[in-house]
């Protein structure tokens, strides 16, 4: 680590950052490395999808000097603010791990047998959009919900989830919970589960999302934040108006008995537009099943409605992309998914054709005079 730290450094200097450039146009006949093997925090992806841009005369160079250029170009990215965040985060979960004992430990590792009831489990060894069709529901537009859960894997995610908070109540460890918004609940990947969590996103929510949020940065998700949310008596109520920070948000009731609680749904929104009112076409509201689970794009604003009665338990995973969050950093004005940015588009182009007509210069000015 430390040679490859040496190396970074020195292909910082002014001369060779001039020369570390990308190309606009992929390569598309080129078949990129896999760069997993070499455990980065789920920038594999990231990696092989930039090998597209390298410039022409380094596609075919060896897998060390490609992945060198370009983290390099990678590393100027990242603020240092960052940098320290990641740092911290790892020593964080370093402690945690070197003292909670798992109860559940077969929850750790991958079972799709156990995990997934079977249509789940059939729709997705398919890999067809047909197979994925015909196990999901879209209630609303980019909105899916289909079961995916075995009742006992929900049943030992949750009581994994009490024997953690139970830790924390034990030791007085301080801990970070899933986000703002929330008091009380978990965050999976502190305590092991990151693992388990990446091939989930990795083997059974990337290839929905390929399928369904292909432009949305769906065909590249690279890292996750994975969390359990609590509600009821003595946890939190409900969950305020907002979107994810997300790409992709896979969220599935695990249990337990509840009422209320309900998800409301209310279209596609850029920063920009965040507040703006949610038209008719674009209300839809969900009530949770345990094992069930409903899948949307993070910028899809949400929120939901008071737990009145019993305790509800949902797993979140937020999938996200870096490459699309790099990609939409250039688009300043106009984002297509974007309900209000599409209005804005359609009422300037209006106006300008309109302002065309009225100048004299329209086809259909002189059209009309013709016919006069
Ligand atoms: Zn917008």
């Amino acid at each position: 680590m430390q040679d490859q730290r040496k190396h970074l450094e020195a292909g910082s200097s002014s001369k060779s950052k001039e020369m570390s450039r990308l190309m606009l146009n992929p390569a598309k006949n080129h078949k990129p490395e896999t760069y997993e093997d070499l455990k980065l925090d789920g920038s594999s992806l990231l990696l092989s999808s930039l090998e597209m841009h390298l410039p022409r005369h380094l596609l075919r160079a060896p897998r060390d000097q490609k992945f060198t250029y370009m983290r390099d170009i990678l590393h100027d990215y990242v603020p240092p603010a960052l940098r320290t965040r990641d740092q911290m985060q790892k020593e964080y979960r370093e402690k945690i791990m070197s003292s909670y004992q798992p109860l559940h430990r077969e929850l750790y590792t991958i079972d799709p047998v156990a995990f997934f009831v079977p249509t789940f489990l059939k729709a997705i060894n398919d890999n067809t959009e047909k197979s994925f069709r015909s196990i999901m529901s879209e209630p609303a537009p980019g909105i899916f919900t289909f079961e995916m859960l075995q009742p006992r894997f929900c049943e030992l995610l949750i009581s994994e989830v009490e024997h953690f908070e139970k830790w924390v109540d034990r030791t007085k460890f301080t801990v970070m919970r899933p986000n703002t918004m929330n008091q009380y609940g978990a965050v999976l990947d502190d305590f092991g589960l990151q693992t388990m969590l990446n091939k989930l996103m990795e083997d059974f929510i990337s290839p929905l999302s390929k399928v369904f949020y292909a432009e949305l940065g769906g065909s590249t998700l690279d890292s996750h934040h994975g969390f359990i949310v609590e509600f009821g008596m003595h946890r939190d109520v409900e969950m305020e108006f907002h979107v994810d920070d997300s790409e992709v948000t896979l969220n599935v009731c695990l249990g337990r008995q509840f009422s209320g609680g309900e998800l409301y749904f209310r279209g596609m929104r850029c920063n920009k537009h965040l507040n703006t009112i949610s038209r008719s076409e674009e209300i839809f509201d969900y009530s949770h099943v345990p094992g069930c689970a409903v899948l949307h794009h993070g910028r899809h604003r949400h929120g939901a409605r008071a737990t009145i009665a019993g305790h509800r338990v949902n797993l979140l995973l937020w999938c996200k992309s870096s490459l699309f969050r790099e990609m939409q950093k250039f688009k300043r004005d106009f984002f297509s998914w974007c309900t209000e940015c599409n209005q804005e588009k359609k009422d300037k182009q209006d106006k300008l054709l309109s302002e065309y007509e009225t100048s004299g210069m329209g086809p259909w000015r002189g059209e009309s005079n013709a016919t006069a």
